[in-house]
């Protein structure tokens, strides 16, 4: 069998440590995907809307909430701290810094190309590890189809959430692997149309 596809979409144009995150994301999805039968995980990503087969997650990445595509076309809604899901529409957006980027600032500044002509520098707060670990938390509020009822679990998929974002580097629960595994065929429509919430100029 083939590779299970995780489709990572940047429609801001941010310049970001895109090769760690993909290589992140791989690790942590490779278990559960090998668990389902694929032979792997092939992480992309790209610019532009790219072609998705029926079971491939589609995760847009997004400088923070103020940037949010799904806010635009989902309105308000209670998100997680660091990414949302619209579960029952197949939407997920990550976002690559956050609500603590007062605690967390050091100096480290992201380019979005998307915001202006000239790009504009954003504080960068979370890791590859963790922006990895919140792709796959919201993989799971996506591919299962769940909302806060995921919150019952341990690991990324914790309520604790917010914790992991604060340092604590734990790994992931073989619950969580199993979870995901369970789930990862599963053809869920993933929502395309972020790209057409963006600034005209872009
Ligand atoms: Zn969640």
């Amino acid at each position: 069998m083939s590779a299970y596809n995780v489709r990572l979409v940047n429609p801001w144009k941010m310049w970001f440590k895109r090769q760690e995150v993909m290589h992140e994301v791989s690790l942590l999805f490779e278990p559960a995907a090998k668990k389902a039968g694929y032979n792997g995980v092939n992480v992309t990503a790209t610019l532009y809307q790219p072609q998705l087969l029926p079971a491939d997650v589609q995760i847009y990445l997004v400088p923070n909430e103020g940037f949010s595509l799904l806010e635009k076309e989902f309105g308000e809604d209670v998100g997680d701290a660091a990414g949302r899901t619209v579960y029952d529409r197949g939407a997920s957006e990550v976002y690559l810094a956050g609500e603590f980027v007062s605690q967390h600032g050091g100096g480290v500044f992201m380019r979005i190309d998307g915001i202006s002509a000239g790009g504009t520098s954003f504080e960068f707060i979370h890791s590859p590890a963790t922006i990895a670990k919140i792709i796959f938390h919201e993989t799971l509020h996506n591919k299962l189809q769940l909302g806060s009822k995921l919150h019952t679990r341990k690991g990324p998929a914790d309520a604790l959430f917010r914790e992991t974002l604060k340092g604590d580097h734990s790994k992931l629960s073989k619950e969580d692997t199993d979870l995901l595994a369970s789930k990862l065929k599963a053809k869920v429509k993933q929502w395309e149309g972020g790209w057409k919430h963006l600034p005209q100029s872009t």
